[in-house]
C-alpha cells in the first residue's frame, strides 16, 4: 500500500516570520490526519526555525534544492549534509524551475539524487515537459529521458525511498491542471517506466506525486485515479487553509 504525500512548496516566498506564522496555523488544522505523509519544503534560511516549529507534529521539513558535493569551494550552494543538519528529511530535485531558470539538466539531477539518497535525504524527483513538447507529441518521450537520465546508476536498494513527482511545467502556477485522465495516463507510464528501470513489483510500491495548480477543489479527482499517490502543490501550500485543505482531500 502506497501511504499518500502532500508536499508544499513555498518556493522563494515566506521570510522568517511569515514562515512561523504559516506553520503555527497549519499545525492544529492537520491534527489527526495520519494516513497522509506531510511535508513542507521552505526556504532554505528559515529551515531551522520552521524545523523547530514542527517539533512534535506529523509534517516532515524538506529543502528545495541541493548541490551534490558535500563541503567545497561552491560559492552559494547547500549539501545534503547541511540539510539533514537544518532538520530536513526530504529534498526536492530537478524542479522545472530549476531546470527552466538555473541551468539543471538531466545529469546535474541524477548526482544531485545520488547525492541525497548517500547523505541519507528522500529525493522528491520532479519531471514534466513543456507545453511545446506535449503539443509536438513528445511528452512521454521526454519523460522517459529525463526519468532514466534521472535514475541512471541508483540501485534498487537505494532507489526504493524515491518519491517521484509528476509536474508537467504548462500547470505550474498557470492555474490550468492536468484533467484526471491526463495526468493518470502519464503517471502510469511513469510507473511502466519504473517497472522496466527496475521491476513492476518495485514500481508498485514507489509513491509518483501530481504537481501542476493542484488545488482544494481538484485534489479529490486527482487522488482517484489508481497511481497517483499524492500531490506537490506550489501556491496552494502558501496559505494554511487551501494546505490543509489539500492535505484532508479524503475527509
Ligand atoms: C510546484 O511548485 O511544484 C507547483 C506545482 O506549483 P503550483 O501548485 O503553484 O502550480
Amino acid at each position: 500500500m502506497r501511504i499518500p504525500v502532500i508536499a508544499g512548496n513555498w518556493k522563494m516566498f515566506k521570510r522568517a516570520a511569515d514562515a512561523l506564522d504559516l506553520v503555527k496555523k497549519l499545525t492544529p488544522m492537520v491534527v489527526g490526519v495520519d494516513d497522509v505523509q506531510v511535508i513542507v519544503a521552505p526556504s532554505f534560511t528559515v529551515l531551522p526555525s520552521v524545523h523547530g516549529a514542527l517539533s512534535g507534529t506529523r509534517i516532515s521539513l524538506s529543502g528545495q534544492d541541493c548541490f551534490w558535493g558535500e563541503e567545497g569551494a561552491f560559492t552559494g550552494e547547500v549539501s545534503p549534509g547541511m540539510l539533514i543538519d537544518a532538520g530536513c528529511s526530504h529534498v526536492i530535485i530537478g524542479h522545472s524551475e530549476r531546470r527552466q531558470h538555473f541551468g539543471e539538466t538531466d545529469e546535474t539531477v541524477n548526482k544531485k539524487i545520488k547525492a541525497a539518497l548517500q547523505a541519507g535525504l528522500i529525493p522528491i524527483a520532479c519531471i514534466g515537459e513543456t507545453l511545446q513538447e506535449r503539443e509536438s507529441g513528445d511528452t512521454l518521450a521526454v519523460l522517459e529521458r529525463q526519468l532514466s537520465f534521472g535514475l541512471a546508476g541508483i540501485p534498487e536498494e537505494d532507489a526504493g525511498c524515491l518519491i517521484i513527482a509528476y509536474e508537467p511545467v504548462w500547470a505550474i502556477g498557470t492555474g490550468r491542471t492536468a484533467t484526471d485522465e491526463q495526468a493518470q495516463e502519464v503517471h502510469a507510464f511513469v510507473r511502466g517506466l519504473l517497472a522496466r528501470i527496475y521491476h513492476p513489483g518495485f514500481a508498485d510500491r514507489l509513491r509518483i506525486l501530481y504537481g501542476g495548480s493542484v488545488k482544494p477543489d481538484n485534489i479529490k479527482g486527482l487522488m482517484s485515479c489508481t497511481d497517483i499517490d499524492g500531490a506537490l502543490v506550489g501556491g496552494a501550500s502558501l496559505s494554511a487553509e487551501s494546505f490543509a485543505s489539500i492535505v484532508k482531500f479524503g475527509k
